[in-house]
């Protein structure tokens, strides 16, 4: 398949050309999800035209009698094995040489009968002159071949009557002029019929197709702007709405939840000392780090807001909150990011995190279990920050420096 189609690459009146012809992308589009029924419809087509072709044979022995096992011979030992084949070949092939392969076939299939009305000397040859017209409504209606094969067969089958027609011994020759029109006649009818349903075909699925892009644009528009709603435009990260929402759908399970907040220490300093922009690039690779660490189904960051970040971890106890509290705190001083106007010396930035519990089984709402995390998050600022603080429910939380 080519490159992606869009609903703005489909122009109402140039996506078809004279010929009937899609535009590469449009044409690979619909090969990948017509081609299979394409070739099960012709090769249905073929079997069927082939047993309607044979039954020809008999009215040879009236019309022909003078050819007729010749006549049988060409039928059936050439054009139905050929033909055979050709059915068989179809689904092996690229989908432009399927459908010369067809073009092909039902040539042979009409050039046999012509040179058989051209050779025999039978005196009623000529009103073998109906199977051609039945091939051609065959090609161009049944078999529906594409437009512009139809007119390639059509103009070739047209124009080698018209020399079996001008060629053939001892037709009288008022019946040559009457051939000559039949045969014009038919071929320009087959070839309406045939351009008239084709243009309805890709006329009908460039509209469905157009819709069809046309909704898919309108889901994409629809979730890039939803994306948009939920993210933080400085960080990335999820932002304080899909917050809201994870809690809400985590918060409804019975599993263990620990909710933290992050602050990070001394950052009015930091935008003091090296401007907002700096600090702006603080907080995305601040950002960056936390997301590092709590990557996998079962934990979420977000941005609260200001140089706030919150981490969720679902299905971990209080021990192994503190242990991804502690390696959130120890990624974040590993980062490295140069912090100079600290006044407790330390030349890094760090942060300081707060951790409450849903334990499984609490009734606990999401707005407490905030607040009791916010609560930690001011132990351990109180108790020299770059440190985590859980809240253990009690009034003496436990706290820790690295
Ligand atoms: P503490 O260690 O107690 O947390 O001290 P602090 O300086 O980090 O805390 P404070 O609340 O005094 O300052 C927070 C600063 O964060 C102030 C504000 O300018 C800055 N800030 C908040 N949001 C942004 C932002 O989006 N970009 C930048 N560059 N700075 C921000
Ligand atoms: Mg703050
Ligand atoms: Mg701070």
């Amino acid at each position: 398949m080519g490159a992606q189609l869009r609903h703005a690459d489909l122009q109402p009146g140039k996506s078809l050309d004279g010929w009937l012809r899609f535009p590469p992308a449009v044409a690979d589009r619909h090969e990948s999800e017509f081609g299979a029924r394409r070739v099960a419809d012709m090769r249905q087509a073929i079997y069927f035209g082939l047993a309607l072709y044979n039954v020809f044979n008999l009215t040879s022995v009236v019309l022909m009698p003078d050819i007729v096992w010749l006549s049988v011979a060409l039928r059936v030992a050439l054009v139905t094995p050929v033909s055979l084949f050709l059915a068989w070949a179809i689904g092996a092939v690229s989908a432009r040489n399927r459908e010369r392969l067809v073009l092909g076939g039902v040539l042979n299939a009409y050039l046999i009968p012509l040179f058989l009305f051209w050779y025999s000397a039978a005196p009623f040859d000529a009103y073998t002159f109906s199977e051609f017209t039945l091939t051609l409504v065959f090609a161009n209606m049944v078999l529906a071949l594409r437009f512009r094969d139809a007119v390639v067969f059509t103009g070739l089958a047209f124009a080698f009557t018209v020399l079996a027609i001008a060629t053939k011994a001892g037709l009288p020759f008022g019946l040559r002029w009457v051939f000559v029109l039949q045969s014009a006649t038919a071929c320009l009818f087959a070839l309406y019929a045939n351009q008239r349903m084709e243009h309805r075909r890709c006329a009908d699925y460039l509209a469905a197709l157009q819709a069809r892009l046309r909704g898919e644009a309108a889901e994409e528009a629809r979730r890039a702007f939803q994306d948009l709603a939920v993210t933080d435009a400085l960080t990335g990260l999820p932002n304080r709405r899909l917050l809201e929402q994870r809690l809400d759908a985590w918060f409804a399970a019975p599993t263990d939840i620990a909710v933290m907040m992050i602050d990070i220490d001394h950052f009015k300093a930091f935008n003091d000392a090296l401007g907002h922009p700096a600090g702006d690039d603080c907080l995305r690779r601040v950002s960056e780090v936390l997301e590092r660490v709590t990557a996998g189904p079962d934990a979420f960051c977000a941005r609260f807001g200001g140089e706030e970040f919150t981490v969720l971890a679902r299905g971990i106890a209080d021990l192994e909150a503190a242990r991804l509290a502690r390696a959130l705190l120890l990624a974040l001083e590993g980062a490295g990011i140069a912090h100079p106007a600290r006044s407790d010396g330390e030349g890094v930035v760090t942060a300081s995190v707060g951790i409450a519990m849903r334990r499984k089984g609490e009734e606990a709402s999401k707005e407490a279990v905030l607040s009791a995390a916010d609560r930690a998050l001011y132990e351990a600022k109180r108790r020299g920050r770059n440190c985590f603080s859980l809240d253990l429910g009690s009034p003496l939380p436990l706290a820790q420096r690295d």
